[in-house]
């Protein structure tokens, strides 16, 4: 596992905050939605695999071999939250092609309000892969947080969260159970409102992406 952290990195590429803000608009079409998500998990896909391990291989050019850095070790995994999480999967396999993909679904009880799993499904060998979590938004955390504590189980390498938009409280409750897993996300917004949406945010996520509004 990754060492203890607090951090929030924060991916404030103009090109994402730029389609970030188009999301947002309510004008934007549920086609237009979708089609940006995707672009923008192909570039938080780059951003956040930037510290994968590389080990050199040897390969041959047309005209000479050479050491070649190419990736190390078993593949990454990326793991959905369902159901707004599978939006983010398109843009992130066109970047990291080969990686594995992980789903878990989990339903929030009406009593308790708990999270409650109802599926869950990752490759075998977790121990030797590096997992990424994603969920568009981190609202008040509590999701993220169940979503995390199963990967855990699972005793992969190390785990990063990913995400679109993320609420301070959110961000807090997330941290305080998971130190050890950073988060990534192009934009920590003002607050949650009283039924947990995230302020002034997009909506919601699944309802915007798939037109079940
Ligand atoms: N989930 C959403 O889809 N939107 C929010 O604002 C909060 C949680």
């Amino acid at each position: 596992m990754t060492e203890p952290t607090n951090m929030v990195n924060l991916i404030e590429h103009p090109l994402i905050l730029h389609k970030l803000s188009i999301m947002r608009s309510k004008q934007t079409s549920t086609q237009g939605f979708r089609q940006l998500l995707e672009e923008i998990s192909m570039l938080l896909g780059y951003e956040i695999t930037r510290d994968l391990p590389v080990e050199m291989q040897e390969i041959e050019t047309p005209l000479a071999t050479m050491q070649a850095p190419m990736l190390q070790g078993k593949k990454t995994v990326i793991i959905s939250v369902l159901r707004a999480g599978t939006g983010m999967l398109d843009g992130f396999l066109k970047v990291l092609p080969a990686a594995r993909v992980g789903h878990i679904g989990l339903y929030r009880d009406p009593k308790t309000l708990n999270p409650v799993e109802y599926y869950f499904k990752v490759p075998r060998e977790m121990e030797d892969r590096q997992a990424i979590v994603v969920d568009p938004m981190l609202a008040t955390g509590n999701s993220a947080i169940a979503a995390v504590d199963r990967v855990k189980r699972t005793g992969p390498k190390s785990v990063k969260f990913l995400c679109l938009l993320a609420a301070p409280e959110g961000i807090a409750n997330f941290h305080k159970h998971h130190r050890d897993v950073p988060i990534y996300t192009p934009a920590v917004d003002e607050r949650l409102d009283e039924k947990g949406y995230i302020i002034p945010g997009l909506g919601d996520a699944g309802d915007r992406m798939f037109g079940t509004k």
